[in-house]
């Protein structure tokens, strides 16, 4: 049984008293959930007020990004050392992060490799263009994701993959329930190449791209969907709650 999973992403999105307040606006709601695991994850300016503010609950705080080194002359990065003190969760290979700033598999793979080692636990985030999705190409494109991110990480049943093809993050058009589970099985499939059956049937992977109130339960239904990463609907204390309910609600029915 794979413990139920939904995080929301807040992207650059907040100012540090805006976080607090969408924190405090959640925080109850959210904390009364507790069949499935919750987590938010906003800027890194405000995870020290996220922090404090989460602290004696049962919500989880998670980085967006991280660099690998754990200190020295890397200007403007963020180490797992800093992090650790504050969260549990960090984002790594958003498809923002590998469009918009040229992460690489290599890069991604250092990450995850340094994110473990400090006992970080990472949300993997794996997903195809638009162009490589209409021209067939997304199975091969995401058994190259994850091949290469896993490389050379120990086994892990702990590990967090979402699935976030990239024509349907922020856009309004989201998979299909059924699109996103067979895509998620095939994902499933890899893991047990890498890491065995054993462990891939443990690792929880979640589906992410313009996931809301209105279309979650598709997501959630499906049996080989753990979860959801949640960008822009994470942002709005009420529907972020409202996802987390209805999660909890389906799978605990089944
Ligand atoms: C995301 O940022 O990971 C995401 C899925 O965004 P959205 O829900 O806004 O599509």
């Amino acid at each position: 049984m794979r413990r139920p999973f939904i995080a929301g992403n807040w992207k650059m999105n907040t100012t540090v008293s805006e976080a607090v307040a969408l924190i405090k606006d959640m925080k109850d709601g959210l904390n009364s959930i507790t069949a499935l695991d919750r987590v938010v994850c906003p800027p890194f300016v405000s995870l020290q007020s996220a922090h404090e503010l989460l602290r004696g609950t049962s919500i989880g705080l998670g980085a967006q990004n991280m660099y690998f080194k754990e200190k020295g002359a890397f200007t403007g990065e963020v180490s797992p050392l800093m992090l650790k003190e504050l969260c549990k969760y960090v984002i790594i290979g958003h498809s923002e992060r590998r469009q918009i700033f040229g992460e690489s598999d290599v890069l991604v793979n250092d990450k995850l490799k340094a994110s473990k080692a400090h006992g970080l636990l990472p949300i993997l985030c794996i997903g195809e263009t638009l162009e490589e999705n209409e021209s067939g190409r997304t199975t091969a494109v995401l058994a190259n994701q994850v091949k290469a991110d896993l490389a050379g990480l120990a086994a892990d049943r702990e590990f967090i993959i979402a699935y976030e093809p990239i024509w349907a993050i922020g856009t309004g058009k989201a998979a299909t329930g059924a699109q996103a589970a067979g895509t998620i099985k095939f994902i499933r499939e890899t893991v047990a190449g890498v890491w065995g059956k054993d462990v891939a049937d443990a690792v929880r992977i979640l589906y992410g791209g313009s996931v809301t109130a209105v279309n979650i339960a598709e997501f959630i239904r499906e049996e080989q969907i753990d979860g959801a990463l949640v960008g822009g609907a994470s942002l709005k204390a009420a529907e972020f709650v409202d996802i987390v309910k209805q999660s909890a609600a389906i799978k605990q029915a089944k």
